[in-house]
């Protein structure tokens, strides 16, 4: 009995240093990248060739909206053209959920893309009680949110929304005789 004690306690201890330790590191990796956004925007930001930043966030782990128009103001000061911001409606690393509806404002008051990134958390919108954390969602340009975490679908599969979808029809667009069909045109196809 007494070593099975010592050894209860000893697991004790050694899962709350554990727990403390990542604890630590959490607290560290915010304060180095500041930016809650998932991994995959920084890698489109590379695929795409293009500069990104990574944004401050608030003591909630908030992107507010000021942030962002003091951000797009630096870098047009700078000769740079601001075109896409993603805002993550459900972060990866604590489900914080930025300000949508003044992110918003500015994104289209900038003539800026908003997209939303709701891949993680999106499915709990299919809950009206929880809709009032994507307050803004009128003013966004695309949103994005993955059936295959929350709803147990087994593959990958992102659903993707657009607000125009033509943009992405005619960037994709190819038109050869052999890829053509009776129904074209009754859905949108982004081949
Ligand atoms: C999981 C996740 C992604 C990436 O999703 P995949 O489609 O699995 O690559 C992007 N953003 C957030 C917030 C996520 O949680």
């Amino acid at each position: 009995i007494f070593f099975i004690y010592i050894g209860l306690l000893t697991l004790i201890y050694v899962k709350l240093l554990f727990s403390i330790y990542i604890i630590i590191i959490i607290i560290l990796i915010n304060r180095i990248f500041s930016g809650q956004a998932h991994s995959s925007v920084e890698r489109a930001g590379l695929f795409g060739g293009v500069k990104f930043r990574l944004l401050p966030v608030d003591e909630k782990c908030k992107l507010r909206g000021d942030v962002l128009a003091k951000a797009i103001q630096e870098d047009k000061e700078k000769g740079l053209i601001p075109f896409y911001v993603v805002a993550t409606l459900g972060t990866t690393v604590s489900c914080a959920f930025d300000r949508l509806d003044e992110m918003g404002v500015v994104a289209n008051r900038e003539d800026v893309w908003l997209h939303v990134d709701a891949a993680y958390a999106g499915s709990a919108f299919i809950c009206p009680e929880y809709r009032y954390l994507m307050k803004g969602i009128e003013l966004a340009d695309s949103y994005n949110f993955n059936p295959h975490k929350w709803m147990l679908v087994n593959f990958d599969c992102s659903a993707m929304w657009l607000k125009d979808p033509t943009y992405v029809i005619n960037a994709f667009n190819v038109d050869p005789l052999y890829l053509k069909y009776d129904t074209q045109g009754s859905a949108p196809d982004y081949r």
